[in-house]
């Protein structure tokens, strides 16, 4: 018999149809003699339309909160009433759906009033999305006579630091509880289905770890049960050697080290949450990406080893949206001791994450970048440092309208001329490059254009290095 955690995508339980799917996919395992946990992140686009509602309340533009509530009601409701058909149950999960929802309109007036939106109520807010969508999959999954139990990440016993928009587990203490509290039922054969993405601090409070963050959910409870794998069901075939949505002809990759899909999720490729490799790579619990759709292929599978007999030094291109760049100045710089420890000392004290680093041998500029929405905040702390008497930075600079492009592969260590044949590409297109980085694991590089530029970019990089061939 195999354990599995299966976790499934917002597109994967997008409409009741889907979520019907989901359901039969899940029986037929069990059936299989499968022990299975399911993960289940919030209905496509939900997260992203409470995020933008709650913001909209901040402005204390209470007329949207209504309407609002009315079409996430809608659009639960209808997917309740296709993927459960018992009549009993479709009961049973509209007033869950509808006493949820009831209490999301409280909070979101309450934003409304306070005009006040912090990263804790962001996160309550956030939270909705999974605590709708996993009743409407447990209901389905109890429609096909199947023993199953339905969980918060909080009532599983998911227990976060208290950063706010993107926690990390207390690992040893949520082991614990969720051994506790899944693990016989697990051990029955009874189904736990658990909200992706949200859990709780110490003392209660609602966190989420991270926007993607199911991938991340899937991970820990895979831990916690001592699972043989972990699959993440999602809306394409595997991790790919681009984003197909920019380049179509972007190939599967069958196998990946966890220190390959580690560098690919945190540069970028959608398809995996960047932190969500933490908990199994010290288990040696092996991770599969699958395509919802085509269930007979198997996969990206993510294992301690990289793949035998890969020989490309290129073997995935990625561009990362949303990012700044960021440019700290100062004659005074060169030589200082302690210069660049100030800048990253202020960027951290106020929560900004610096994602890429270069810098001059003259000393005189630090350019790094940062996530876009954070932008505002880090020009304003580091001028208010730049004021400080007998400071060494003079000036700070951005430009908003950038994105990050990464080349990866493991066996680029090593192998002459991959730079200069990158640079090159991006050359022959006549676009300019802003920034470099490599990181000395030689795992990466990468660098920096305009963002209307990006794309452009992905397209003659996995042209030029014939990514889409084997
Ligand atoms: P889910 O809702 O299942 O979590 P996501 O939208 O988070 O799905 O991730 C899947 C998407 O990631 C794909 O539809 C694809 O467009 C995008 N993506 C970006 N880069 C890659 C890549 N290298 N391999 C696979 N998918 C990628
Ligand atoms: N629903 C969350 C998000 O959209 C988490 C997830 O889908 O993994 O970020
Ligand atoms: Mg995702």
């Amino acid at each position: 018999m195999k354990k599995i955690v299966m976790k499934f995508g917002g597109t994967s339980v997008g409409t009741g149809k889907n979520i019907r799917h989901v359901a039969e996919s899940v029986t037929q395992y069990a059936k299989d003699d499968y022990r299975v946990a399911v993960v289940v992140s919030a209905l496509a686009g939900v997260t992203n339309s409470l995020i933008e509602t709650a913001c909209q309340a901040k402005k204390s533009e209470e007329k949207h909160i209504e309407t609002f509530s009315k079409q996430l009601l809608q659009k639960h409701l209808e997917a309740i009433e296709t993927a459960i058909t018992s009549k009993q149950i479709q009961k049973e999960v509209t007033q869950i759906t509808e006493k949820t929802i009831s209490e999301l309109e409280k909070v979101l007036t309450g934003i409304c009033y306070v005009g006040e939106l912090t990263p804790k109520s962001k996160d309550y807010v956030a939270s909705f999305g999974e605590r709708l969508s996993a009743p409407i999959v447990w209901g389905a999954v109890k429609d096909h006579k199947l023993e199953t139990q339905y969980f918060t990440g909080k009532d599983a016993g998911i227990v976060t630091d208290s950063n706010f928009g993107e926690a990390d587990p207390l690992m040893n203490f949520t082991t614990h509880l969720i051994q506790e509290r899944l693990g016989p039922l697990f051990e029955k054969g009874i189904i736990p289905v658990v909200t992706g993405f949200i859990a709780a601090n110490q003392d209660g409070i609602v966190t989420t770890v991270g926007r993607g963050g199911s991938d991340y959910t899937a991970t820990i409870l895979g831990v916690a049960l001592h699972v043989d794998e972990v699959w993440i069901w999602t809306d394409v075939d595997g991790i790919m050697t681009t984003d197909p949505k920019i380049v179509p002809t972007a190939r599967m990759l069958p196998q990946l080290s966890y220190q390959e899909a580690a560098e690919m999720a945190i540069f970028g490729a959608k398809a995996m949450h960047p932190r969500a490799l933490g908990p199994v790579i010290k288990e040696n619990i092996p991770v599969r990406i699958r395509n919802t759709a085509h269930p007979k292929n198997m996969g990206t599978l993510i294992t301690k080893e990289p793949a035998a007999n890969e020989t490309k030094p290129v073997k995935a291109v990625a561009m990362i949206k949303d990012v700044a760049m960021l440019n700290v100045n100062g004659a005074a710089m060169v030589g200082a001791p302690g210069s660049y420890a100030k800048v990253f000392d202020v960027l951290g004290k106020n929560g900004i994450n610096v994602m890429m680093v270069s810098t001059a041998v003259s000393e005189a500029n630090i350019s790094m970048i940062i996530k876009r929405a954070l932008l505002g905040r880090a020009i304003s702390n580091l001028e208010i440092a730049l004021l400080e008497r007998g400071g060494v930075l003079s000036e700070v600079t951005a430009e908003d309208d950038v994105a990050v492009i990464a080349v990866m592969g493991a066996n680029m260590k090593g192998t002459l001329g991959v730079a200069s044949k990158i640079f090159s590409t991006v050359a022959k297109k006549g676009i300019n490059i802003r920034m470099i980085a490599q990181g000395s694991s030689e795992l990466n590089i990468s660098f920096v254009v305009k963002e209307k530029d990006g794309v452009a970019v992905v397209r003659a990089i996995h042209d030029e290095f014939n990514l889409d061939k084997n």
